[in-house]
């Protein structure tokens, strides 16, 4: 599929639920943001509905996102079933970690092909105070088991306030070194006022580039992150929602005030 600017569209971001272990102080606040009703929520059945649909479109690129995926019940066997599908070449997840000790053996047996963890600090206290609460060691851990179970490549996504000067972000970035993973800077966004900025060691952000779409957890195709408009694939109908997605895609981000980062997975 091709956008009005002929970007080659080929990669989906799934947020699975708008649900998460953990509080960032730059995603949510403190107190956490109003859930979606579950039945609002996509069944796993709709969302594999949703990607055989968009791989015969051309997306052969998924990237499962929340929230947290990992608390919700049953995510080993969505991956199953999205493995299962021909079209997917790459089939990814970005987690922050905390529940990967358990799940990192099922997830590649289900065929999950890699994953990306999220860590903004190593030092307990930065990452207990970033996280509003949350413990450093079992991501730790989290890691070492995706390095057993073969989850490969691992990247980390590390947010940064303005550089990868800072002093966490250079201790993360001497961690990955040491563990031989890859990380990626992430400077912190704001939907509301559309600041974004191109990921340093990846390639979100550069709209000239763009080849993305989302699938918000209550079933909404987005063309952009930056942008408010959205395709139900409830009703009209997932080719009918990723076909307006895509005509409609904006040549680059504005602002976004209809979601927040927990619903639409970054
Ligand atoms: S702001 Fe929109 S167009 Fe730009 S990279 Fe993000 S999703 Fe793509």
């Amino acid at each position: 599929m091709l956008d009005p600017f002929n970007r080659p569209i080929n990669y989906l971001r799934i947020s699975v639920t708008d649900r998460c272990n953990l509080r960032c102080a730059y995603c949510m606040p403190a107190g956490g943001v109003e859930s979606i009703s579950h039945d609002e929520i996509l069944r796993y059945e709709e969302i594999v509905e949703v990607v055989k649909v968009a791989a015969t479109m051309g997306i052969d690129k998924v990237r499962i996102t929340g929230g947290e995926p990992l608390v919700r019940k049953g995510i080993v066997d969505l991956v199953r079933a999205l493995a299962s599908i021909p079209e997917i070449r790459d089939l990814s997840m970005t987690t922050n970690g905390q529940l990967l000790e358990s799940f990192a053996f099922p997830l590649a047996e289900a065929g999950l092909h890699r994953i990306n963890i999220s860590l903004d600090a190593i030092d307990p206290q930065e990452y207990t105070r970033i996280t509003r609460g949350g413990e450093v060691a079992p991501v730790f851990r989290g890691i070492e088991k995706a390095i057993e179970a073969g989850l490969q490549p691992i990247k980390i996504n590390c947010v940064i306030t303005r550089s990868s000067a800072e002093t966490n972000a250079r201790q993360v970035q001497e961690y990955a070194r040491k563990m031989d993973i890859k990380i990626r800077f992430i400077r912190q966004m704001n939907l509301a006022d559309g600041c974004f900025s191109i990921v340093e060691g990846g390639d979100g952000g550069d709209c000239s580039r763009c080849n993305r779409l989302r699938l918000t957890s209550n079933g909404y195709i987005k063309p952009c992150l930056f942008n408010d408009i959205s395709y139900s694939v409830r009703n009209p109908g997932a080719e009918n929602a990723i076909t307006q997605a895509v005509s409609h895609k904006p040549a680059c981000g504005t602002v976004n005030h209809v979601n927040t980062f927990s619903n639409i997975g970054g």
